[in-house]
């Protein structure tokens, strides 16, 4: 007995000793670390329909206190330390989403095809994981024509990403980005996005087809427009049977800074106070209706729900569980 307690007493001491939590066992290897992520996919259902939240990555974007046009820098970096972020840095998360209407395979924006930074780009790595060819998809709806949606229609090389998809786009992006007047006027991030714009849709121009926000796309995916973050901005209202999403493109982005303060208005909202009137007016209808909810730049996986609080609104994200 005597024997017995030493000898724990010394295997304790030791371990102890070797900053070990358990007890060391000399016949396991060590596992090597992973060093990546694993796949961004996560299906939900709605109604009939199967939607698939496809990660394509975070863009850390630099910020300074010019950022918001109505809020100090000061502000800002107050919420972002309120949602546990560091100062001076907006991560842009990026999620598109996959609609699979039982008849049609519709993607709603397309990512950054890694032409943005170096950590987003993982779309259709996340599309293969997903067991989705990029040649399965039926139609490619975008919501506006800002690099982070649309640069995933093409490789770095120009070629196309989704061979047999028709392209929806909205009618007013589309004559405001194409325009070689407005692109002539523009300045700075601005004129660059008039030119990536161009780069991409220029010679495919006959094939994009382009509808009039307030248009139903395909049964059960109805466009609404949510005007101000870009002249053509426009949201989906997704329905199947009983149950109804709505997608909101970037009408919010970051939900600590924009959800909670939704009268800031950020320096690339193209119409600040239209943004902040179609913000709110979604996030109203969102949270009164206790609808399921989809946005661009929600964390991972970028749904769902709204509650209004006193001074804004609180996303109450939705929890990953089996289809
Ligand atoms: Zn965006």
């Amino acid at each position: 007995m005597t024997t017995h307690v030493s000898r724990r007493t010394f295997l304790t001491a030791s371990a102890l000793a070797a900053g070990a939590a358990v007890l060391p066992r000399a016949s396991l290897a060590a596992a090597p670390l992973s060093g990546t992520q694993g796949p961004g996919v996560y299906r939900y259902k709605l109604g009939a329909f199967e939607l698939t939240a496809l990660y394509d990555g975070t863009w850390f974007l630099p910020i300074d206190g010019k950022f918001v046009t109505n809020a100090s820098g000061a502000a800002v970096n107050e919420a972002l330390a309120a949602a546990f972020l560091p100062p001076d840095i907006m991560p842009i998360s990026i999620t598109a989403l996959l609609v699979n209407t039982g008849s049609k395979l519709v993607l709603i924006d397309t990512g950054t095809a890694g032409q943005i930074t170096d950590t987003a780009g993982f779309l259709n790595g996340n599309l293969a994981a997903a067991g989705i060819r990029p040649a399965d998809i039926d139609i490619v709806l975008i919501s506006h024509f800002h690099p982070d949606h649309i640069n995933g229609l093409r490789t770095k090389d120009g070629d196309k990403v989704f061979p047999n998809a028709q392209i929806v786009v909205p009618e007013p992006e589309w004559t405001f980005w194409m325009d070689d007047g407005n692109q002539s006027r523009a300045t700075g991030s601005v004129f660059g996005y008039f030119r990536n714009a161009w780069r991409i849709f220029a010679d495919i121009a006959r094939e994009v087809h382009r509808f009039t926000p307030g248009a139903e796309i395909v049964p059960g995916i109805v466009s609404l427009p949510a005007y101000g973050h870009t002249p053509g901005h426009t949201a989906f209202s997704v329905q199947s049977g009983n149950e109804s999403m709505l997608v909101m493109g970037d009408t919010v982005r970051n939900p600590e800074l924009f959800a909670r303060h939704p009268d800031w208005q950020p320096i690339f909202d193209i119409d600040g106070a239209l943004a902040v009137t179609t913000r709110r007016r979604m996030l109203d209808r969102a949270a009164a209706d206790r609808m399921l909810v989809g946005a661009y730049h929600f964390p991972f996986p970028a749904c769902g729900h709204m509650i209004k609080t006193a001074t804004g609104y609180e996303l109450v994200p939705s929890m990953w569980r089996p289809l």
